[in-house]
């Protein structure tokens, strides 16, 4: 979190506040991520969580229906072989059997459909093979000693388990025992092993799968296909179920020889006690979920990483608004601030005015009273004549000087008239360029315009604005002072979104040091030599401006220049019918 505020803060721009909007961005963050990342994670976590058990429990019961369906098939064959040499025991007498030839006939029968029988045999009730038809030389072996031989006289019908016998190749028997006149024999048939195996595997179970038989002693009965050899001992652990059939998950030998968790299912067979074993490596049995839920968890960290970038970017968009409008209500503060500052001191300003201007007119109307009476006098005394006149000049020179600063006092608190009209801004600051381009050249300062072509007419007090220009360019000028040459670029634009037209005024004069930024337009501020400067021009422009209800604002490098950027409005919010009120109040404090 604290990275991310770091890095509005390099983006932000350096100021002091830059800390604090960090903080507010890292807090917005950490708001949307706990609101809606956190939510989203969770919900996806928990729903991923639920399909993944669902899915798992599908694929766990799929595997124990086909667990039993092929238990079923391979009871079905075997019984199916047991209830056809049955049937052939009671079908065919010993001794119809025993006629060489029919045996094989019956054998030839059996086969027609698939070689399910190796051999078939006839035996006697004690042990002697008395017909036999097959690949082995087996005629007139005894089997009096033969487990099997004792378990089908004992129990009618038996199924064997692997064993290997004369042939000494793994192999199982079905044999019947029927009783006869002369007493029982025993019809016998080896089942073909290839094609028994063939039948129990032929169960889909992927790439990892196995499929065996084990009997209860825990000896293979068909050769598996990764996990050893038939009649070999298998390792699976040998249980009486409850169940028909038993699924779960245990760590074994995978396919590949290494160890791994298997999902194994396991179901006894009723005749023969044998126990079919399915297995399949848990990674391919759960390959699907495990798609599934890795495809399920990107979408989610896509999600959640979409989700976190755009709240990032939109917060920094919104702190960078919230930014903005803190500096422009620091702005309005200060200027406010200044427009309070101005007006207590315009309401001074205005009574003083008022105060000199009276004695200001009876001087000068003193002055003029002597001045004619002197006319009327004939002095003789040269060098008087010369010093009286000299001292009237002097007189009136600063009688109008007085005149033009309670004029400037006036005008600054706003008792002078104001009219508003349509004006041509752009051959208006041509005018104002060329009244003062003799005084400029005289600084060697030259001007350059760059005003906007398309710039619209807008409404406003021309000799208010008037005043506003020459009290800029006049500075601008004044900040050459001891530069030989520097130029005063006077541009112009129309600013749509704004409403109203932006004129800068930027010199390459000494420029204000940063002490002296804020106090510019305070009255009377001034660092000019005294007699040169009022210290009002700036605080009568910033007046006059925002009384036209548009704003300035200055920008300025020591030693560079200053510029200086007048914001007008299109249409000024003065309205006659008030200035007409300004007027009458302004005629009581008349102007000499
Ligand atoms: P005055 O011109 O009588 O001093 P102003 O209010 O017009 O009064 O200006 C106040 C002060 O602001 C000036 O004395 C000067 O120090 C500074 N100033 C104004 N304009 C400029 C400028 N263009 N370049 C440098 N300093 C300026």
């Amino acid at each position: 979190m604290r990275w991310f505020g770091k890095w509005f803060e390099r983006i932000s721009d350096g100021d002091q506040n830059r800390q604090s909007y960090g903080h507010l961005f890292r807090k917005f963050t950490l708001l949307t991520v706990v609101c809606s990342v956190g939510p989203l994670l969770l919900v996806g976590w928990g729903l991923n969580a639920y399909h993944t058990y669902f899915t798992k429990d599908r694929v766990m019961r799929q595997f124990q229906g086909q667990v039993e369906n092929h238990r079923r098939f391979v009871e079905q064959f075997l019984k199916e072989q047991s209830s056809k040499l049955r049937l052939l025991t009671y079908t065919h007498s010993l001794d119809f059997l025993l006629v060489p030839g029919n045996l094989r006939v019956v054998y030839e029968n059996m086969n027609r459909e698939y070689q399910s029988i190796t051999d078939l045999g006839v035996i006697d009730h004690t042990g002697r093979h008395l017909a036999y038809v097959g690949p082995y030389d087996l005629l007139d072996r005894n089997y009096a000693e033969a487990e099997w031989f004792k378990e089908v006289l004992h129990k009618g019908l038996y199924i064997s388990d692997m064993f290997t016998g004369f042939r000494e190749e793994p192999h199982f028997i079905i044999a019947i025992s029927r009783s006869e006149g002369k007493g029982q024999w025993i019809l016998r048939a080896t089942v073909n092993t290839d094609v028994f195996r063939t039948l129990v595997e032929n169960v889909r179970i992927g790439e990892t799968g196995e499929v065996y038989l084990v009997n209860s002693r825990g000896i293979y009965q068909t050769s598996p296909r990764f996990s050893g050899e038939i009649m070999e001992k298998s390792p699976i652990e040998i249980e009486d179920l409850k169940e028909t059939v038993k699924v779960g998950i245990v760590n074994g030998v995978s396919s590949k020889g290494s160890s791994s968790k298997q999902i194994i299912g396991k179901s006894w067979l009723d005749e023969p006690r044998w126990l079919l074993v399915i297995k399949q490596d848990y990674s391919e049995a759960f390959s699907e979920i495990h798609h599934s839920r890795r495809i399920n968890l990107i979408f989610l960290y896509i999600s959640a990483i979409s989700i976190l970038v755009v709240s990032l970017f939109i917060t920094r968009y919104m702190v960078k608004i919230i930014r903005n409008r803190d500096e422009h209500a620091g702005q309005l503060n200060l200027q406010l601030l200044q427009a309070s500052k101005l007006a207590s001191i315009g309401e001074l300003a205005a009574g003083v005015a008022h105060e000199i201007n009276n004695p200001v007119a009876i001087i000068s109307t003193e002055r003029q009273l002597l001045v004619d009476q002197f006319k009327k006098t004939k002095v003789e005394d040269e060098i008087f004549r010369t010093q009286f006149i000299d001292s009237m000049d002097q007189i009136a020179a600063q009688t109008k000087r007085c005149k033009r600063i309670t004029h400037n006092l006036l005008r600054f608190s706003r008792r002078t008239h104001s009219l508003v009209e349509m004006l041509d801004l752009n051959n208006f600051i041509l005018e104002v360029v060329e009244l003062m381009e003799r005084e400029a050249k005289t600084s060697g300062v030259k001007f350059i315009t760059e005003l906007d072509a398309l710039l619209p007419s807008i409404q406003s007090d021309i000799s208010q604005l008037q005043q506003v220009f020459l009290n800029l360019i006049t500075n601008a000028i004044d900040a050459h002072e001891g530069k030989s040459y520097g130029s005063i670029r006077i541009a112009t634009k129309y600013d749509e979104g704004g409403g109203g037209v932006l004129i800068t005024i930027a010199d390459t004069g000494t420029g204000i040091s940063k002490e002296n930024m804020n106090r510019i337009f305070d009255p009377f501020f001034t660092t000019k030599a005294v007699g040169k400067g009022t210290g009002l021009g700036l605080s009568i422009c910033f007046t006059i401006i925002q009384n036209l209800g548009g704003n300035i604002t200055v920008r300025s490098e020591k030693g560079e220049g200053t510029e200086f950027a007048i914001f007008l409005p299109l249409i000024s919010r003065i309205k006659v019918s008030e200035e007409g009120k300004m007027d009458n109040e302004f005629a009581k404090y008349p102007i000499i």
